[in-house]
């Protein structure tokens, strides 16, 4: 990706954790358009990377520049502002308001209020575009139900829609197959491979197969740092990815 095509550039990011170096010097490219994968066993640092990307933590060292500019010392909101949506590896859904009314706030904005559902029953438009992303995880008879009612793969679902009902350029997801069943996980799949080319996608997954089909990058993370980048086929065959997965 030329310069101008450049949605990330990390240089040397650093996060410390007291003596934990959850993550260290690490660099990351991201060109438009692209779909990455990070893998590496639990403790490796990938949570804290995105938390770091997204803002939720500050970094202890290094810098971040995104769609060109430098926001490392910026505040979640700006970066969602600027096009990042991101989802977590728990869930941070209204757990008391309907699938509707969760999808109609986050199609109000980044991020949403619930102060604007006061309005929502004369928005019929943005009602209705609720109801077409419900349909595309499948919860499109689930409108009416409250979230803390939702399995929980049904919750993942709805946090994957409403992350992309924001219109990121940038969608960055933490696990999103966790605890999904395998028909939930087909469906994430037709999701995550039909995104529009305007969407980069950052993705942290541990179930490989969907981190390889997806990712037509992938970099792989342990203990803080990246020790290998390249092609799902350059991952299925490194020896040092199965020493790191088998622990040995
Ligand atoms: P991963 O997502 O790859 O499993 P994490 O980023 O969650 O890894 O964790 C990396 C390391 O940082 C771990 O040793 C973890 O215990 C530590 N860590 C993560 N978040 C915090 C935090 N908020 N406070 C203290 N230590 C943390
Ligand atoms: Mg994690």
């Amino acid at each position: 990706a030329s310069h101008a095509d450049a949605v990330l550039a990390i240089r040397g990011l650093d996060k410390r954790f007291g003596g934990v170096r959850a993550v260290a010097d690490l660099d990351l490219d991201i060109g438009h358009g692209e779909r990455v994968s990070v893998i590496g066993p639990n403790g490796a640092g990938k949570s804290t990377l995105f938390n770091v990307i997204a803002g939720d933590h500050r970094p202890t060292g290094g810098r971040i520049v995104m769609f060109g500019t430098d926001i490392t010392g910026e505040s979640t909101r700006k970066r969602a502002h600027r096009g990042l949506a991101r989802t977590f590896q728990t869930s941070k859904l209204f757990s008391t308001l309907t699938v509707g009314d969760n999808l109609y706030l986050a199609l109000c904005g980044r991020p949403g209020s619930v102060r604007r559902l006061r309005n929502a029953n004369r928005d019929r438009a943005r009602r209705a575009r609720a109801a077409e992303f419900a349909e595309r995880v499948g919860l499109g008879e689930r409108l009416r139900t409250e979230v803390g009612e939702l399995s929980h793969g049904e919750q993942r679902q709805l946090e994957l829609v409403m992350a992309l009902a924001t219109q990121p350029r940038l969608l960055m997801l933490d696990e999103p197959a966790a605890g999904l069943s395998p028909a939930e996980r087909g469906g994430l799949m037709d999701v995550l491979t039909s995104l529009d080319r305007d969407v980069t996608l950052l993705l942290i997954e541990h179930d490989m197969d969907i981190a390889l089909v997806v990712g037509e990058r992938v970099v792989v993370m342990a203990d803080g740092e990246k020790v290998l980048e390249g092609g799902p086929d350059t991952v299925r065959s490194s020896d040092l990815v199965r020493r790191i997965y088998l622990g040995g």
